[in-house]
């Protein structure tokens, strides 16, 4: 553990990786233009550094999922950014939501409503996004609201709509068919829009092709260094590495429980380290006795359950006295990927990156 700030957990950000993985996904969706989802604090590796980093790369639009995100990040952005709201426009939010200069991406002829009473009160042009629902059934204005919406927005003179938007439920498997047909339904929508730009893809939706890619891009998790595509070599660099200190040591014999329950009992004599990170810190109970952390390139499986704040590893397979109180293993790095980590946690690489929490040293670099 570090002898300064007493931190028994490291998380690397690699903002410089971070920049690299913006650039290339700008290069591949040009000549339209990047955006970066940024929500959840960046997919919870600090939505500030995150920004300001893609910023500097010349990333100058952003989306978070809720208005209060919005109103923390958008003044530690630069004036020449947009901040959109995925989760739209809450009643009772409206002027909130425009004190704070962020833009709502508009899910119902409902939220266009309010968002232009709001304009009309405060006797400005609002900007907006207008989200349809093209297969997902999630957010974004459902099919039997579309006419009624296009009436409206023509006789509307005080929202100005930057572009329309929609989201792919299944991007990241390259050949699912609700791909095309999310596609084919958004042209239909577009052709009834002809005024107005297109945002589509997610990190999948880029890898999908031109078609996909409207005018502005908005990838999450490829940026992070989440792999875009199921099933597919991953074509970014990481980001996040985590390195978690040994805080206890023993030698057991065979027949030892190891762990809440006894759930894991050893078969043969064993070493075993505790390891100062649990499920508190974003290791799933689920990677209890199938997950590993590795040290020096060894794989060190997880015996016994995950507790709150550390888990139990095996480290017969290291040399005696290779570990000591304060070595550091790692949980993500380059021998585990992030999507190694929730293979084995069964679960995704966004839920292991938004639960890391918030009891490791960050460093970013
Ligand atoms: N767009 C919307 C509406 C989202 O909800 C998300 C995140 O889930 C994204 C874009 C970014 O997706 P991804 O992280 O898969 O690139």
């Amino acid at each position: 553990a570090d002898a300064d700030t007493g931190a028994s957990g490291y998380l690397s950000i690699d903002l410089a990786a971070l920049r690299r993985n913006y650039q290339k996904l700008s290069t591949a969706v040009a000549p339209a233009t990047a955006a970066a989802v940024v929500k959840a604090n960046a997919y919870g590796l600090g939505a500030e550094y995150v920004s300001k980093a893609l910023y500097a790369q010349g990333c100058r639009h952003f989306f978070v999922a809720h208005l209060t995100e919005a109103i923390e990040l958008k003044p530690r952005l630069p004036d020449d950014t947009q901040l959109f709201v995925l989760n739209g426009l809450q009643p009772g939010t409206e002027v909130r939501c425009a004190d704070a200069g962020a833009i709502p991406v508009l899910n119902s002829i409902d939220q266009f409503r309010r968002w232009s009473s709001t304009a009309q009160k405060l006797g400005r042009v609002l900007r907006a996004v207008l989200q349809f629902d093209t297969g997902m059934s999630r957010l974004g204005l459902p099919p039997q609201e579309r006419t009624a919406l296009a009436a409206e927005l023509k006789g509307c003179g005080n929202i100005e709509i930057l572009f329309i938007m929609s989201h792919l439920a299944c991007a990241d498997e390259a050949d699912n068919r609700q791909n095309t047909d999310q596609l084919a339904e958004m042209r239909r929508i577009a052709a009834a829009f002809p005024d107005l730009d297109v945002c589509l893809a997610n990190s999948g939706g880029v890898f999908l092709g031109g078609d996909y890619h409207g005018v502005l891009a908005r990838p999450g998790i490829a940026l992070f260094g989440g792999a875009p595509t199921a099933g597919r070599s991953n074509p970014m660099e990481a980001v996040v590495r985590l390195d978690v200190a040994v805080i206890q040591t023993r030698a057991v014999p065979a027949g030892t429980p190891v762990g809440y329950g006894g759930a894991y009992v050893t078969t043969t004599e064993a070493r075993l380290a505790t390891i100062a990170a649990g499920y508190a810190d974003g290791l799933p109970r689920s990677m209890s006795d199938r997950g590993a952390v590795f040290y020096d390139g060894v794989r060190l499986p997880i015996v016994g359950r995950v507790s709150m704040d550390s888990i139990t590893v095996d480290v017969t397979a290291l040399p005696e006295g290779a570990l000591s109180l304060g070595s550091l293993v790692e949980v993500l790095g380059p021998h585990q990927t992030l999507e190694d980590v929730a293979e084995a946690a069964g679960t995704i690489s966004y839920e292991i990156l938004t639960s890391l929490g918030r009891r490791y040293e960050r460093r970013y670099r």
